[in-house]
């Protein structure tokens, strides 16, 4: 099957966000290049009138009729546009949110992949940087519109005009002319063919230094407590002026090729129009036809001539635009390779789901070390499962791996008999609430953070807000559950500590009321009394839900029904904190030994 054209792809695809928007487009072309073609079309009956001495009834009828002409082409155009500006927003946020929708739905082990992670930030910044993309292609496509209406314009009056110059003795001039034409405009094409690769070759490098100055600035702050504590401003400045002084020198590059590979382009186009005027001109002196009509004829012959220059820098544009368009569309066309099962989780209120790792082992993909090996646990409903181990001991990838993030390189995970890879994604998803160590709240009121939703329930809401503690800090938000949370945007917000938002966090899963409660590292920001009051009411909180913890603090962990050890991707022991303390030689009694220290006022 032949391939389809990336421009003709991502135009279809572009399309599809608005159907009306090209279409409303178009007629408000036809009305604004209706207004210079008129205008051009009545002075020359104006001046003809005149030259021909005609009545002053007829002069006067004709400059009513262009100045009334002109008013009710403006209103409409006028109103057009505003029909077309709002449609146009509707196509871009249409595409914002089709470009979303995509990002949200890839699995996340591509939505993590740096190389993906680095396209969709090339797609969106190239439009900010250098224009090219989709953006482009709806600014090339509105060109071919109003060039394609110009030349219909031109069309019909030089239909006339080479009628009344086609008589005998002038028809070596008039194939003169059309040689002339033709010769400029082949030229031209020539040239701007020749540049196309060329220019989008170096934006393309613009828009890779400038992806990389974004990524840098973003990655370093001036502002930080440490910057003003280490002074780091002069070192910042001594960078970021060697960096700018690197992009002057490829901004300057790319504007200096741009400049040249025009240049020949507008000479040869100028060239032409002039040679046109000559023989115009020529024309009307040997009275081939009338003083005003080469006001006419010489108006057209100029758009025409930059009609016919803007299809080469309309055909050069596509051109360098497909590097660009081919990220777009191969953005959309990453496939999901997890296996999306059908099966239906069932609604279960006695929340009867036992999960089973049978020898799963993974690996990230494109790393070459195992993050977890051959791991094996079984976990019972209602059961609370500590994770203990050292950093990068695979804690987090284990969680990951239950909540279907990522599917196993090898070994299987069983929920109630079946694979999970059997069930309904979506509806598996459903099963798990986690706090994840990087979590995020919203700049939105309390409730909708609580609830992850635009309605909350509130009885549900402050009774967990009662149970996690954060009572008192509640009683002093001015406004209950409908408080905004930080001040960013919204000046009556609440600032709140980081060990409130872990709290806030905390509320959000259990709000859910989801038969799996995880939680990564769930009080490391809390103080130590903080913790224990947190941890004293746990099993109540958790109540019938199945808790796994994943945590640092091993004197937080003391009530789990089991814990299990990681150490180096693999799960060195299982027990409960007596029997695992109670082997002296074991990984759990060193890392116990090692923090006791801390706890032991
Ligand atoms: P823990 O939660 O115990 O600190 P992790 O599960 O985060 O450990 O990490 C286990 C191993 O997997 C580590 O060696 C870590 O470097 C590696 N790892 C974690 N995330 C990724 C990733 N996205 N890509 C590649 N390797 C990863």
């Amino acid at each position: 099957m032949r391939k389809e054209n990336v421009t003709v792809r991502a135009f279809k695809m572009y399309n599809a966000y608005n159907k009306r928007y090209f279409p409303l487009k178009l007629l408000s072309t036809v009305f604004d290049r209706v207004s210079p073609y008129f205008n051009l079309w009545m002075s020359a009956e104006v001046v003809n009138a005149l030259y021909a001495a005609a009545e002053k009834s007829e002069i006067y009828t004709l400059v009513l009729i262009t100045l009334f002409g002109n008013l009710l082409i403006r209103v409409l155009g006028a109103v057009l546009h505003r029909v077309v500006e709002l449609e146009l927003q509707r196509l871009n946020d249409n595409q914002n949110a089709a470009f979303n929708e995509k990002t949200m739905s890839l699995d996340y082990c591509k939505l993590e992949d740096p190389q993906i992670r680095h396209m969709r930030r090339k797609i969106t910044e190239n439009g900010w940087i250098n224009g090219y993309g989709v953006s482009q292609m709806r600014h090339t496509a509105e060109e071919i519109m109003m060039t394609a209406v110009e030349l219909a314009f031109c069309a019909v009056l030089f239909g006339e005009m080479f009628a009344l110059m086609a008589s005998e003795p002038f028809r070596v001039s008039v194939l003169l002319l059309v040689i002339g034409l033709v010769v400029s405009i082949g030229l031209c094409a020539f040239f701007m063919f020749a540049s196309a690769k060329k220019v989008s070759e170096y934006w393309n490098e613009v828009g890779d230094m400038m992806l990389r100055e974004n990524r840098i600035s973003s990655g370093y702050s001036i502002f930080g407590m440490d910057a003003r504590i280490y002074k780091q401003q002069d070192l910042y400045d001594e960078q970021q002026y060697k960096r700018n002084e690197e992009h002057k020198r490829v901004f300057a590059k790319a504007y200096r090729k741009q400049f040249m590979l025009d240049l020949p382009n507008y000479l040869f186009s100028r060239g032409a129009e002039l040679f046109s005027y000559l023989i115009i001109c020529a024309f009307c002196g040997f009275g081939v036809f009338p003083v005003g009509s080469v006001i006419k004829y010489v108006g057209h012959l100029n758009r025409f001539c930059s009609s016919i220059g803007r299809i080469f820098g309309i055909a050069s544009d596509i051109k360098s635009n497909e590097k660009f368009l081919k990220q777009y569309v191969d953005y959309f066309d990453i496939p999901n390779d997890m296996y999306q099962g059908s099966l239906a989780v069932e609604k279960r209120s006695d929340k009867q789901f036992d999960v089973e790792f049978k020898d799963v082992s993974f690996r990230y993909p494109g790393a070459d070390k195992y993050a977890l090996k051959n791991v094996s646990i079984k976990l019972k409903v209602g059961e609370r499962l500590a994770v203990v181990g050292m950093n990068g001991s695979g804690k987090t990838t284990f969680i990951k791996l239950l909540c279907r993030l990522y599917d196993p390189t090898d070994g299987e995970i069983l929920m109630n008999d079946f694979n999970v890879r059997k069930y309904d994604y979506r509806q598996y998803l459903d099963l798990f609430s986690v706090v994840f160590q990087d979590y995020s709240l919203m700049g939105v009121p309390l409730g909708n953070n609580i609830a992850g939703a635009a309605a909350w329930d509130t009885e549900k809401a402050e009774r967990l807000i009662e149970e996690v503690g954060l009572g008192a800090r509640y009683a002093e938000m001015p406004k209950g559950l409908e408080t905004p949370l930080y001040k960013n945007f919204d000046k009556d917000g609440v600032n709140i500590s980081g060990g409130e938002a872990q709290k806030i966090a905390l509320v959000r899963a259990l709000y859910r009321n989801a038969p799996f409660i995880i939680l990564d590292e769930p009080t490391a920001a809390l103080d130590p009394i903080a913790e224990a009051e947190i941890y004293s009411k746990f099993d109540g909180i958790v109540g019938d839900k199945t808790a796994i913890y994943i945590s640092h603090r091993l004197s937080s962990c003391r009530f789990c029904d089991k814990i299990a050890v990681f150490h180096d991707g693999e799960i060195i022991q299982v027990g409960t904190h007596d029997e695992l303390l109670s082997d002296e030689n074991g990984k759990y009694y060193e890392l116990w030994s090692a923090q006791a220290g801390y706890y032991k006022e």
